[in-house]
């Protein structure tokens, strides 16, 4: 979850990465600062990192909450699995809504497409979700979505994100 999109938006580079050498390796790297989105291109289908050994600062610092708790001998291990098996269901019910709604927008995190498809509703910009679906059934999938988006923000907030 920390590389899929569902806990970040982004990875910014910080001072001493190489951001020739990762786009070299074939990050999307861009901008003056250099970031690149998430989900990221480095993630494989066995959820490992392609460029591991050459992973940004970012990428080496990150330590969820949950494992820092299980560092510190808050939290055991399984508990802690259970915590990410639930939490992953609940992107996935997420990421299951957001397609039946018709957003095919794979390659945006998480917030990203939320709040694109918030503006789309805000703005009556449905026109093209209304080929599969009736404006009753998108407006009821929007409410779901949202609901499901603010118990993952809430699970992601008390148990991921490290305090400050
Ligand atoms: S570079 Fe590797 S560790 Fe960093 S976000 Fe991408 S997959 Fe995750």
């Amino acid at each position: 979850m920390c590389c899929n999109g569902v806990l970040f938006r982004d990875v910014e580079l910080q001072p001493g990465d190489d951001a020739g050498k990762l786009k070299a390796l074939g990050m999307p790297v861009r901008g003056k600062v250099g970031k690149f989105s998430q989900p990221c291109t480095a993630l494989g289908e066995d959820c490992r990192c392609r460029i591991y050994a050459d992973r940004p600062t970012r990428c080496r610092q990150f330590e969820c909450l949950l494992l820092l708790d299980v560092i510190a001998g808050e939290t055991d291990v399984d508990p802690a699995l259970k915590i990410i098996r639930s939490t992953r269901r609940k992107a996935d019910k997420v990421l299951k809504l957001m397609r039946e709604i018709g957003d095919t927008n794979e390659k945006s995190s998480v917030s990203v497409r939320f709040r694109k498809i918030g503006i789309r509703f805000e703005t009556g910009d449905i026109d093209a979700w209304l080929e599969q679906k009736s404006e009753e059934e998108l407006y009821d999938l929007f409410g779901q979505l949202t609901l499901a988006v603010h118990e993952l923000n809430g699970v992601l907030n008390q148990k991921f994100y490290p305090q400050g």
